[in-house]
Order: C-alpha cells, then sequence, then structure tokens
C-alpha cells in the first residue's frame, strides 16, 4: 500500500471524525433552544416535514401553513416528506414524533454514508426525451434504483412536441419495451396546451420525485405544473442566503391540480450511484420469475451452461436489450 493511499485514508478518518463531533455540538444547542421554548408550545398536531436544513426544518400543519421547527433528540433523523407530530411554538415549534415511513430515499454524502433524502415518495417519474436522446442504460439504472426503493416509476416521455413517427421509431419502441415489461408510460409537452393533461391526473394524490438527464424538461415540467414557484431559483437563492453548503435541500410543493412534488438537484439524479450485484439483477423485474434456477448457484450469468436467464434471452423471454444493459451495469460496478 503506498503512503499517499494511508494518508488520504487518515484524512479521510479525521473529517469523519470531524463532521460527526459538529453534527452533535449542532444537536446539542437545538436541544438546548428547544427545551428552552418548551413551556410556551401549542396542542400536538401531525403534519409534514416540507424541507429540512441541518438541525431545524419546516413543517406544514393541517392548515397549510408552515413553521419552523427544531426536532427533539430522540428522533431519528427527520427528511423532506416525513410525517410528523409537532407542537407549534413561537418563533420555532417543536417536532415530537415521526410517523413510520412508506419508502425511503437515500444517497451516499461525502464521506461514502448513506443519507436519508427523502421521505414518502411514492412515485418516481424518469423523465426522457428525444433530445437529447435518451438512453436505454440510463433509463436501466433510474429503474433499478426505483425497485430497489420500492417506489413505483412512471417513464415519461417528453418533449412529445418533436417526435415524429418515422424518425423515432426506435425511441418509440423502446418506450413500448418497457410498457410491455409492465411499466407505466405517459407522454407529455411542455410547449403544447394541453400536453400535460395525462400527465396531471397521474400525479394526483401522489407524491412524486422528477428524475432524468440534463435537458430532457424537468425544470420546464416543474415550472409548468407549479406555476409561480421557480423551484429552481427558489432553492438556490435560500441556499445562499443562509450562507449554507452548495448542495440544496430537499422541497415538497403541492401541484394545484393534486399531488405534491418533492424536488432537489440530488433527487434529480439519484440513480446515479451503485448498488451491489445482486440489487441490480433483483432491479430487473422481468428477470426475477428465472433468477434461482441457474444450474450453478454462483452463476455470472455470462456463458455458462445451464444459465436460466442466457435460455430466457435465446428464447425471447428476456429482451436481448435489458440483458445486454443489465450486463452494462455490472460491468460499471466491477470495474469501480
Ligand atoms: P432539465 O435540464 O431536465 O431541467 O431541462 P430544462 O427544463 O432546462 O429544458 C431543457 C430544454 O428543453 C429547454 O430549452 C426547454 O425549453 C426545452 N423543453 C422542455 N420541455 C420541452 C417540450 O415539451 N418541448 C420542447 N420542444 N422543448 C422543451
Ligand atoms: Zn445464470
Amino acid at each position: 500500500m503506498s503512503k499517499r493511499r494511508i494518508s488520504r485514508q487518515q484524512r479521510w478518518r479525521i473529517e469523519k471524525i470531524q463532521a460527526e463531533r459538529s453534527e452533535r455540538a449542532q444537536r446539542r444547542s437545538a436541544d438546548t433552544e428547544a427545551s428552552l421554548s418548551e413551556g410556551e408550545l401549542g396542542d400536538e398536531q401531525a403534519g409534514i416535514v416540507v424541507s429540512h436544513f441541518g438541525q431545524q426544518l419546516d413543517v406544514e400543519g393541517s392548515d397549510g401553513q408552515h413553521q419552523r421547527c427544531h426536532v427533539r433528540s430522540n428522533i431519528d433523523s427527520l427528511v423532506t416528506g416525513d410525517q410528523v407530530i409537532w407542537r407549534p411554538g413561537n418563533p420555532t415549534g417543536v417536532v415530537v414524533a415521526r410517523e413510520p415511513r412508506q419508502s425511503l430515499l437515500s444517497r451516499p454524502d461525502n464521506f461514502n454514508r448513506l443519507k436519508p433524502v427523502a421521505a414518502n415518495i411514492d412515485r418516481i417519474v424518469i423523465v426522457i426525451a428525444p433530445e437529447p436522446l435518451a438512453h436505454a442504460n440510463l433509463i436501466d439504472r433510474y429503474l433499478v434504483a426505483a425497485e430497489h426503493s420500492e417506489i413505483t416509476p412512471i417513464l415519461l416521455l417528453n418533449k412529445a412536441d418533436l417526435i415524429d413517427p418515422e424518425r423515432n421509431r426506435a425511441l418509440l419502441d423502446m418506450v413500448e419495451r418497457y410498457r410491455a415489461i409492465g411499466y407505466e408510460t405517459v407522454r407529455a409537452s411542455c410547449t403544447s396546451s394541453g400536453g400535460l393533461t395525462e400527465l396531471t391526473a397521474l400525479l394526483d394524490k401522489r407524491i412524486s420525485a422528477f428524475v432524468g438527464q440534463s435537458g430532457v424538461g424537468k425544470s420546464s415540467l416543474v415550472n409548468a405544473l407549479l406555476p409561480g414557484t421557480d423551484s429552481r431559483v427558489g432553492a438556490l437563492s435560500e441556499a445562499t442566503a443562509k450562507g449554507r453548503h452548495t448542495t440544496t435541500t430537499a422541497r415538497l410543493y403541492h401541484f394545484p391540480g393534486g399531488g405534491s412534488l418533492i424536488d432537489s438537484p440530488g433527487i434529480r439524479e439519484f440513480a446515479l450511484w451503485n448498488l451491489a450485484p445482486e440489487q441490480v439483477l433483483q432491479g430487473f423485474r422481468e428477470f426475477r420469475p428465472f433468477i434461482g434456477y441457474c444450474r450453478f448457484r454462483d452463476c455470472k450469468h455470462q456463458q455458462e451452461p445451464g444459465c436460466a436467464l442466457l435460455t430466457a434471452v435465446e428464447n425471447g423471454d428476456i429482451s436481448a436489450n435489458r440483458f445486454a444493459s443489465y450486463r452494462q451495469i455490472i460491468d460499471s460496478i466491477n470495474d469501480n
């Protein structure tokens, strides 16, 4: 092992210890402030976390009003989307309990520890477009991550106004392949009137997150669905005004047509980190009936005789495209 490698590890450990120490200190001071004002708190009520900033967060009560709150230290880290029991206060309220979560989206922090980012999202809308052209492999990474988080994905083909049935044959065939294996697909356009009608109906009564590569129209969709809120500008100015880190917090918004959105730059690219090979395999939902039927228990599904997955590809039960995409993701993990 080289000297440089050791010193990098040491530096990592020191940074980790410092981060934990400052987290504890922040928590202690938040606790003190919280207990000082506890006497003047209102009755317990239900709410939902709409954004979080370190040890403080904004909670929306049943009346739709937001209030800045501290968190009792016996509650595990709260994130945007968490359903909570809280007590209003002046100037800050206190969150006293957290309801069980339906889903939790996490991502690695700078120290490679998984950190929760948002709770209770129940739809991940994977946005694709003819320009920049959608890549099946990127879609598959999002799908695997969605399956892993047990959140229902929807494939949204945006910029429908630009689609020509002949020129975009390959793209439309690809979307059809996803529909055939059971994923919900929908078309939308931010530039044609009525282009969002079908999407609006799908979002109702759900908490959704939009993901997808840059340029496919996520901001345009969000801005069209949330007139009057520029989610991107709002999040950025808030971060700078408070002098906080550049990564912006996830925020919860309500669509006027029903349903909610949890959005942040981190969520928009959430699938782009790695999962274990077995999780990747399980994330290809149409492979599942064949998993566990290979002749060899440690089959790598490469060229082993009696591989149930390779046989399924040969028989046309699994599309060759999806299988190639699976291999590509596995190879990218092994290269690391
Ligand atoms: P993001 O990077 O995914 O947030 O994408 P943006 O919302 O910034 O959009 C990228 C570009 O695509 C912008 O120039 C938009 O005006 C354009 N765009 C977004 N939605 C549509 C659409 O439905 N139709 C067309 N023709 N252009 C769109
Ligand atoms: Zn196999």
